[in-house]
């Protein structure tokens, strides 16, 4: 049973307590939306330009503390440091791009008979920015820096298990001169802080990264208010691997070990051709033999950790030992961890092929053709990302048109640049981050009509 009042930060590599933060209440809620609504005005009257200064001052402060970050989330979240630094670079570079943005964001002039019609691209105002621990500087950041960069203010909550490096990013804002009380950091329980910043009404946007059903209960609060939200929800994705692929590649099994499988992106259902399916076996096998995982802060180390008991538990569920599966090793505790593991005896109707696992566990499926790769491929609540591997530019372009998915890429796993757009179909979200739309997500449109027909005294 969680304490209400306090945070326990734990080392998921050793189970040993990293820190204790006190948990924000709704009053404390509350009272950072009166704060933060009040630095927004001052900051969304400011030039353009300065805000950018300002952004490019906080990205330069992030960038002289990324090995500290790093360390923090690998304390904190069990990272593998490779990983965190990347996860530290990941938030320097969107404050640099989103400054930019601050730079660009403009309305249009539109022809209109009799007079001038103009668009005003206008912060929200204050937005509630709730974290999952997955991820938790880089979802952090995506959901605040671009709103910071379109004129809001934004109170972030971090998930319970990893308030850290959030708490420390708050702190880098200010020794760059953001101004006090604009980005805050609440950190504290889903069902109180998390539940209050969902149903303040001066809390004008939420952007919620973390499973659908949670994902789904926000939503339906924000209805009650009409308050928009971006939803990024979970995932199940498809990695599409035709006969006539790069075979070694396409089963990198860091597509679905990265980040211990904790990935939203991961690619957990593994469809193989049947002709090469006994020959992907046989690479993933010793693929996975191979993975080092170990002591996340050790620089040879592949994989870490699960970040909870909880998590542990619940891959666990679904990977009974007697299992029909390709294993790799991990350590015995302390320490949450699970070893690598690709399951093939299972249907594509079973829940492990179904649901999001958020583990190390990839299930292996095979497909006879190009239509049965699309069914499959498509046969899933989800629809975050995918990749399809081929050789064939034709089915490539075919089969990336008929997955209905909002990342997919093509002869790569990569699909997450912060200048791209990010977001999920189906339940796997509303809206989309990053990209060159990320600041106009945090505004709203407003049109002018100046009539130049106005009558003589
Ligand atoms: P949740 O969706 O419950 O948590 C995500 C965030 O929402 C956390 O900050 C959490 O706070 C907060 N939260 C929880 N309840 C509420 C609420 N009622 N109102 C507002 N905010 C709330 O995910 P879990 O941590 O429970 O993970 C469960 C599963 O979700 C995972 O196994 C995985 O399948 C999926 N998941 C998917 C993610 C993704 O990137 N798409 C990320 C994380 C999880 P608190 O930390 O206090 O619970």
């Amino acid at each position: 049973m969680s304490d209400p009042n306090e945070l326990t930060v734990l080392n998921p590599a050793t189970e040993e307590v990293v820190a204790t933060v006190p948990a924000a209440t709704a009053e404390d809620v509350d009272a950072a939306v009166v704060r933060a609504a009040r630095a927004q005005t001052r900051w969304a009257a400011l030039a353009p330009a300065d805000r950018a200064r300002l952004l490019r001052r906080f990205a330069d402060v992030v960038d002289a503390h990324t090995e500290e970050l790093a360390q923090l989330e690998v304390r904190e979240a069990g990272h593998t440091v490779a990983n965190a630094r990347w996860e530290a670079g990941n938030a320097r570079d969107l404050l640099l791009y989103a400054a930019g943005g601050a730079e660009r964001l403009v309305g249009r002039q539109i022809p209109v008979p009799g007079g001038w019609d103009v668009t005003f691209q206008e912060p929200l105002g204050v937005i509630g920015v709730i974290a999952p621990w997955n991820f938790p500087m880089p979802i952090a950041a995506w959901g605040s820096f671009p709103a910071l960069a379109a004129g809001n203010a934004v109170l972030l909550k971090p998930a319970e298990t990893t308030p850290l490096t959030a708490l420390r990013l708050a702190g880098l804002a200010l020794e760059a001169d953001l101004p006090e009380h604009l980005f805050q950091v609440l950190p504290g329980h889903g069902g109180t802080a998390g539940r209050a910043l969902v149903d303040h009404p001066d809390v004008a946007k939420i952007v919620f990264t973390g499973s659908t059903r949670t994902g789904r209960e926000v939503m339906e609060r924000c209805a009650r208010l009409v308050k928009p939200v971006t939803l990024e929800l979970g995932g199940k994705s498809p990695n599409v691997v035709f006969a006539d692929a790069d075979l070694k590649a396409a089963l990198d099994p860091f597509s679905f070990l990265d980040n211990a499988g904790q990935d939203c992106c991961a690619r957990t259902r593994v469809l193989v051709q049947e002709a090469v399916l006994d020959e992907a076996r046989a690479f993933l096998a010793d693929a996975l033999a191979a993975v080092v995982v170990g002591d996340p802060a050790d620089e040879k180390t592949q994989m870490g950790p699960l970040i909870s008991g909880r998590q542990l538990e619940r891959v666990r569920s679904y990977v009974p030992d007697n299992a029909p599966a390709l294993r790799g090793k991990a350590p015995d505790g302390p320490g949450f961890w699970f070893p690598p593991t690709v399951l093939t005896g299972e249907r594509h109707d079973s829940p492990a092929a179904r649901e999001e696992i958020f583990g190390p566990v990839a299930v292996l499926l095979p497909f006879t053709d190009e239509q049965d790769a699309i069914r499959l491929a498509n046969d899933t609540p989800y629809g975050l990302s995918g990749s399809i591997w081929t050789r064939d530019v034709g089915r490539a372009l075919r089969v990336s048109q008929a997955v209905r998915a909002g990342n997919l890429s093509v002869n790569s796993h990569s699909s997450v640049r912060y200048w791209t757009p990010f977001g999920g179909y189906k339940q796997s979200g509303l809206g989309r981050e990053l990209g060159p739309d990320a600041l106009t997500a945090f505004t709203e449109t407003k049109n002018v009509f100046l009539s130049t027909e106005v009558p003589a005294p």
